[in-house]
């Protein structure tokens, strides 16, 4: 059987997600990507293109998009439920980021060898998103502590 080819979205909001960690955890140093997209048809959460330095986010997140918005548009604060989902989102993202960062350092190490683990900790932490230690056990799910399929 024929595999679907991932059908990326570009994604405003996950561009001004992508601007805001760059800001706040890799002191604005990360080129931004040519895109930062959600994408159908991929098993992992996210991914990033070493070809074309593209980030793409699962689609099956596209939600937590449209809940920020429909939070900002009624004026309401978004529940603690939402909140989770867009944290979830941006740990997907950031893990992506680190990848990006190492690629652009010009690493060629493994996907979550050494090198990962020192980058996602040298990341700046923030108050408000408190980030995990990254080890060799987490590295492939960091920031998350259960088992997801990242790459
Ligand atoms: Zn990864």
């Amino acid at each position: 059987m024929q595999e679907l080819n991932p059908i990326p979205t570009p994604s405003d909001f996950l561009m001004d997600q992508w601007r805001k960690l760059n800001d706040d955890h890799f002191g604005g140093r990360l080129q931004e990507p040519p895109e930062v997209d959600w994408v159908e048809g991929i098993s992992a959460f996210g991914q990033f293109g070493r070809v074309f330095g593209a980030i793409g986010i699962n689609a099956q997140f596209r939600d937590v998009e449209e809940s920020v918005r429909a939070a900002k548009v009624s004026k309401r604060m978004p529940t603690d439920e939402e909140c989770a989902r867009l944290v979830f989102v941006l740990g997907i993202l950031l893990h992506e980021m680190v990848h990006q960062a190492l690629h652009s350092d010009g690493s060629r190490s493994g996907a979550h060898a050494d090198e990962f683990v020192a980058m996602a900790n040298s990341i700046d932490q923030v108050a408000e998103l408190k980030w995990p230690v990254c080890t060799a056990d987490n590295a492939a799910r960091w920031p998350f502590p259960e088992q997801v399929e990242l790459d």
